[in-house]
């Protein structure tokens, strides 16, 4: 995808300040944090929304499930955090390649459906 905001940081293209990256995978502070703690994961494949997901793309999206708790300790998050996938217009998506967004801080969120 030429177009897609998350493609170009994933390729280098758009700077992004990195928390994590491999082959599939890339994992990234949020431009506008919302906790304490805000960053995002992405595969580096492009994938609309979490709607979009394939059975091909288990491994990744798996990848993304099994390091997301390892970044948030390695982030600061020592006693939890919250995950969230935004799909779709229902779901007041902003950037249409799916990511998972890692939320957390010292202190407990609330609700946060502030959108
Ligand atoms: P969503 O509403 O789930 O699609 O969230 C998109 C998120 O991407 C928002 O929290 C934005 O602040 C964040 N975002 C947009 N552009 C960038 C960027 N260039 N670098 C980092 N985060 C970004
Ligand atoms: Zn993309």
């Amino acid at each position: 995808m030429t177009d897609c905001i998350f493609c170009k940081i994933a390729a280098g293209e758009i700077p992004s300040r990195k928390v994590y990256e491999d082959e599939d995978i890339l994992a990234f502070h949020d431009i506008k944090p919302a906790a304490p703690v805000h960053f995002l994961i992405i595969p580096k494949k492009h994938i609309p929304t979490l709607a979009d997901v394939a059975e091909n793309d288990i491994p990744v999206m798996g990848k993304i499930m099994a390091v997301a708790g390892k970044l948030a300790k390695q982030e600061g998050c020592h006693d939890g955090f919250r995950t969230i996938v935004n799909t779709g217009r229902v779901g007041c998506q902003e950037v249409y390649h799916v990511h998972i967004h890692i939320l957390g801080g010292d202190k407990p969120l609330g609700l946060m459906l502030g959108k």
